[in-house]
């Protein structure tokens, strides 16, 4: 049965990990292993996000549905994301307790300047709160009231005496229904780049220094080759997890040298130093949290999703028209 899965076993090399992002290699998979991951951050993980606003009150020069854009996008807190339900999946009709989290913006701007209201403004209804199945309350609230390095999220300028009064209603979801409950800001993967010295075009360019040292300085946009003192150019390998694949360094040729080198040695027609090429095996993956899950947190949490909800199910249909074919062949 678990065949399938066993076979994904990716080896996975760290090269910087903090709360709020990842980057690291994964070895041992293909491109569609790796994309159905990036996807699953994407699209497959819960988040609390504000769902519903209904305004009361807004005397601010921007319309409703700006303000209810910009506090949809707002990061929300918690502490036990299970303990709150999707309201598809709960047996009540219009939200409860175990799906549904109010909170309010209730903000009169009672001095002579203009006044900004920010995430900072949000009031969570605290007997509202889901409860944990140890008893305790449900630590639900904006990302900004949890860590104090985060500078508050202005939301809209409010006049001298202008008044804003909203009800929210904050629900699970994920990012497949709307971008408000992607965990990530940012999730990339690409092919980790191998590069193929040319060893006779390498040895045109270093039997003459000027040219090495154009090469080093002008060919890559992200800077990445290097001239050793002994004046051969290399690519040193932690260097190149930052390469772009734009090909730069594949299409330089001889018309790009410095002219007026007068006793410069004698060129080939052609001159590839390297060339680029992509692994089919091993990717490199960046994720940068939104701050609500912490970055490894999204990874293990994608790589279970995916297994659980597309890799098994996936086996167990192959299995199954193995089986229903072999029946067949057996009339
Ligand atoms: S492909 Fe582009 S970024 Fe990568 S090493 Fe070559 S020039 Fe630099
Ligand atoms: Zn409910």
């Amino acid at each position: 049965m678990d065949i399938l899965v066993e076979e994904v076993n990716p080896r996975i090399i760290i090269n910087s990990c903090s709360r709020n992002s990842i980057q690291f290699e994964i070895h041992g998979v293909d491109i569609s292993y790796v994309n159905g991951l990036r996807r699953a951050v994407l699209n497959e993980l819960q988040t609390l996000a504000i769902d519903e606003c209904v305004f009361n009150r807004n005397e601010s020069v921007l319309s409703d549905e700006f303000i209810a854009h910009r506090l949809g996008l707002v990061p929300i807190y918690t502490d036990d994301l299970d303990c709150v339900q999707e309201q598809r999946a709960c047996a009540c009709n219009r939200g409860c307790k175990k799906c549904t989290v109010t909170a309010e913006i209730d903000v009169t701007n009672d001095t002579d300047e203009p006044m900004m209201v920010t995430d900072k403004h949000i009031q969570v209804a605290k007997d509202m709160l889901p409860t944990r199945p140890n008893g305790d309350t449900l630590r639900c609230l904006p990302l900004v009231d949890v860590d104090s390095s985060l500078d508050a999220i202005p939301i809209i300028k409010l006049n001298p005496g202008a008044s804003l009064h909203v009800d929210l209603t904050i629900r699970k979801g994920r990012g497949k229904v709307h971008a408000k409950w992607c965990p990530v800001s940012k999730c990339v993967a690409k092919p980790v780049p191998i590069i193929v010295f040319d060893d006779a075009g390498l040895e045109y360019l270093e039997d003459f220094r000027p040219y090495a040292q154009h090469f080093v300085d002008t060919v890559c946009p992200k800077g990445l080759f290097e001239l050793t003192l002994d004046g051969r150019v290399t690519l040193p390998p932690e260097n190149l997890r930052d390469c772009v694949l734009c090909g730069e360094c594949e299409r330089f040729s001889k018309d790009e040298l410095p002219s007026g080198v007068h006793d410069a040695p004698a060129l080939p027609d052609t001159l590839n130093a390297c060339y680029i090429r992509t692994s089919r095996t091993a990717f490199l993956i960046d994720i940068e949290s939104i701050g609500t899950i912490p970055a490894p947190d999204i990874f293990k949490m994608a790589k279970s999703v995916l297994h659980r909800e597309y890799l098994v199910p996936v086996q167990a249909a192959i299995q199954q028209m193995t089986h229903d074919a072999e029946g067949f062949d057996g009339l």
